[in-house]
């Protein structure tokens, strides 16, 4: 007998990369081995040297095929062995180990937003439906478009095994949340782009795409973000250790830095409206919505626990975005003793 392995990893795609993947057939308890695709075809190599390499990182149960089946995430490297220029785990690797000390942990909270026929799934053909108001979290036919695909991606997510953590309907119609975490940082981010790749997967066999466009809908309608709610040991057991991370993100030229690699097209929906902080701005605040970051209120009553940071884009590359707020965080955490 054998089984088979979907292969799945990031493309060169600019200024977001796509996902794709392929099938490798193994003999019965067959290890996992290195593979290579045509790198010319995903904007990562010219014709005449289009080898791409193949290095498996983590696999997990394929819930879809069943069986033996395997998903397999995989980082992209050159044909000498060294991280091709797409790969943005290798940095995050190198990040997540010299602060392991401090253990990091990270939720992050995926929006997305359905699409069919080149509409958010629930948007009349022409026009636009209700205002917003009262869609997030609702129930019924005319609030909720799409739960059979949200309840078959959850059910898929769980089957392989994954760190999700919940689901909700959001603000906009079509568009819903799921949460990976909270997860060391690897574990997240992994499992973060498995999460986004069975949620295509489960969609289009309902003849419906999803799309992490962080405003796919202009106009009076939330944008989807990625929040990203973060904390250490020390910020798990200390307020004072939550304050300095906060300020951290705030100092310097950190607020650029981050914003600046949260997702493409951060400013069009960081606008100061639809529960956001304005991108220019950085702020923090207890239980504030409004806020860059938030500390959300039971953090604030037993003085511990995690930060959110609300400006990440729906879009954003999971390896970038917890590479920076453990570079930055962790680094203020261990120049303030604590630690
Ligand atoms: P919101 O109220 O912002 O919608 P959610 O319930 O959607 O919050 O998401 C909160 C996220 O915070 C979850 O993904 C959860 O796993 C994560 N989380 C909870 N505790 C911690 C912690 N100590 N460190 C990091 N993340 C955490
Ligand atoms: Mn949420
Ligand atoms: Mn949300
Ligand atoms: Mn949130």
């Amino acid at each position: 007998m054998s089984y088979r392995a979907e292969y799945i990893w990031m493309d060169g795609t600019q200024p977001t990369a796509k996902l794709r993947s392929k099938t490798k057939i193994l003999a019965d308890g067959a290890e996992l081995p290195i593979w290579g695709f045509d790198g010319s075809s995903t904007n990562q190599a010219e014709g005449h040297a289009s080898d791409c390499v193949l290095k498996p990182v983590f696999s997990c149960t394929d819930p879809i095929r069943g069986g033996d089946d395997v998903l397999v995430l995989c980082e992209v490297l050159n044909t000498d062995m060294t991280p091709h220029a797409s790969n943005s785990r290798v940095a995050l690797r190198e990040v997540a180990e010299k602060f392991y000390a401090q253990e990091p942990i990270f939720g992050i909270e995926q929006e997305y937003t359905f699409f069919k026929n080149s509409r958010p799934l629930g948007f009349p053909e022409s026009g636009f439906p209700p205002p917003q108001g009262h869609y997030y979290c609702g129930v019924g036919a005319d609030e909720i478009f799409g739960r059979e695909i949200v309840d078959q991606h959850l059910d898929n997510c769980l089957k392989a095994g994954l760190g999700v953590s919940g689901i909700n309907a959001e603000v906009m119609p079509g568009q819903w949340e799921f949460q990976v975490g909270p997860l060391s940082p690897l574990e997240v981010a992994d499992q973060l782009w498995v999460a986004r790749w069975l949620l295509y997967r489960t969609a289009e066999d309902f003849g419906v795409s999803a799309t992490l466009d962080p405003k796919p809908a202009k106009g009076d309608w939330n944008g989807a973000g990625a929040h990203t709610n973060f904390s250490t040991k020390a910020m798990r057991e200390s307020y004072d250790a939550i304050i300095e991370a906060c300020e951290a993100l705030g100092r310097d030229d950190k607020p650029l830095r981050h914003i600046k690699n949260y997702g493409i097209g951060v400013e069009s929906r960081l606008t100061g409206a639809h529960e956001t902080a304005p991108w220019s701005e950085f702020s923090y605040g207890v239980s504030n919505r409004g806020a860059s970051v938030r500390i959300p209120w039971q953090v604030e009553v037993d003085r511990k626990g995690y930060i959110e940071d609300r400006r990440p884009n729906a879009n954003v590359d999971p390896y970038v975005v917890t590479r920076l707020i453990i570079d930055t965080c962790c680094t203020a955490l261990e120049k303030a003793d604590l630690v």
